[in-house]
């Protein structure tokens, strides 16, 4: 391959205490956290709006974020949730927890702007500068041109952990025996449906479904569900061509899809496709190696950290990478299990957390915490810690980690248990 070296002189545009990298849950949160606990905080998104897969790939609905009668994810997620009520744009005659994607996208810029985050759109992160474990400053892309963007901190929720990865980061893809990660899927909405079924989930044995199952979601508006039956194995998403190929196959099976809801599921018969996603939706890419990797035993024997920050109840939850099947493992009613603050440092790099589905885990445990709601609990996390350790002028791994639980447990968004078994 033929290297091309740029030559020109890139110009410093901003300085913050903060800075993320990607605007999807993890970096809402993180970002609103930082910039409330007193950072001068800057957001960058490479779209033109926030909410990552949930905008972006029209994931939907947020997936379990309760154990029993014990809400797990609260804070700025819970804050996110009541705008959307007040809008009547979450629940309503859908699933539980579907939401109006139009809304969201309006609620998120509105609670970045409030929390004196400053926001930039239309921003691609794509290089970090570095002296020894430090980063310095990062490289970003855009219409504006080639710029450098310099802070104390930085905080990857690019979920593809590219600004850890640029830096140097340790990182792992896919499942340990062969590296294939979970398929990707192209998720739609359909208008005009005459069902009253708040979601739906069966398996269909005589018909070839990318899935192999039907899977639909209602929305708060009626006759709307949100469709998640596509299926586009061995797609590498940190590949250009890989992922122009799972665009293309991606809508070849919505077309078909689309017709099989309408000739076969009662209620669809009238149905028509509103929209895709803007882009296809991708369930897994890097996973940063960071100070701790969360394991699957972590995850089904629901262990406590003595550093835990986050909660989450989802079950392990692989879609098949090669083909029509999902692994199933369901954690024990009521349960749950936390993510240790370390899963958010990158190894051998000093003021660089990460946060979202890029976090330090295995292939299994990274099926369970990838959903919005633990993002969106990593990422407040992150963000405060990331503030915090601006304050005390240390490096995030150096902040007091029970200053760090305090804080969010204050924030309503953690809950403390009184069993820390590692
Ligand atoms: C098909 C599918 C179905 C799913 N179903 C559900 C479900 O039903 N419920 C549920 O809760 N979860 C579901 N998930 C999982 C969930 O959507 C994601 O794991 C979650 O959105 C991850 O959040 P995140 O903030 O880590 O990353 P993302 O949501 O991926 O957000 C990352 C953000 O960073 C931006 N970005 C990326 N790279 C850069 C860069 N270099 N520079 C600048 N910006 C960048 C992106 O544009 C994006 O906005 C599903 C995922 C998929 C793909």
């Amino acid at each position: 391959m033929e290297m091309y070296t740029q030559t020109k002189d890139i110009e410093i545009t901003k300085h913050a205490d903060v800075i993320v990298a990607g605007g999807g849950p993890a970096g809402v949160a993180a970002a609103i956290a930082a910039a409330r606990q007193g950072a001068d905080t800057i957001l960058l998104e490479k779209n033109g709006f926030l909410g990552g897969m949930g905008t972006a790939a029209l994931v939907n609905p947020f997936m379990s974020f309760s154990a029993g009668k014990t809400q797990l994810v609260k804070g700025i997620f819970q804050e996110m949730i009541d705008r959307l009520k007040q809008a009547d744009a979450f629940g309503g005659t859908g699933h539980a927890w579907s939401f109006d994607v139009e809304a969201y996208k309006y609620v998120l810029n509105e609670m970045v702007l409030e929390s004196g985050v400053r926001l930039q759109l239309h921003t691609y992160v794509v290089d970090a500068i570095l002296e020894n474990q430090t980063i310095t400053g990062l490289i970003t892309e855009s219409k504006s041109g080639r710029q450098m963007l310099l802070a104390k901190n930085y905080i990857d929720c690019s979920g593809d952990g590219d600004l850890a990865a640029r830096a140097g980061a340790d990182f792992k893809v896919g499942r340990e025996s062969d590296g294939m990660v979970q398929p990707a899927s192209v998720m739609f909405k359909m208008g005009g449906v005459k069902t009253k079924k708040k979601a739906l989930e069966y398996r269909v044995e005589d018909f070839d479904l990318p899935q192999g199952r039907v899977l639909f979601f209602g929305m708060p508006r009626a006759g709307e569900v949100m469709v998640n039956m596509t299926r586009i194995v061995k797609v590498n998403a940190l590949d250009v061509d890989d992922l122009t190929r799972a665009e293309i196959e991606g809508r070849r099976q919505v077309k078909d899809v689309v017709e099989y809801l309408q000739n076969h599921v009662p209620g669809f018969e009238d149905s028509y496709l509103v929209t895709t996603g803007p882009q296809i939706g991708i369930r897994e890419s890097r996973r940063i190696m960071g100070e701790y990797v969360l394991t699957k035993e972590d995850v089904i024997e629901c262990r406590k950290f003595s550093d835990g920050i986050a909660s989450c109840m989802y079950m392990i939850d692989i879609h098949n990478p090669t083909g029509t099947g999902t692994e199933k493992v369901v954690l024990p009613k009521g349960e749950w299990y936390e993510i240790p603050y370390r899963c958010l440092q990158p190894v051998a790099l000093d003021n660089l957390l990460v946060a979202g589905r890029c976090i330090s885990a295995t292939h299994e445990a990274h099926s369970s915490l990838r959903i919005q709601p633990t993002c969106y609990a990593l990422g407040q996390a992150a963000g405060t810690a990331a503030a915090i350790a601006v304050k005390q002028g240390v490096n995030p791994k150096e902040i007091n980690v029970e200053e760090l639980r305090t804080n969010l447990t204050e924030q309503n968004c953690f809950i403390q248990s009184s069993v820390a078994m590692k």
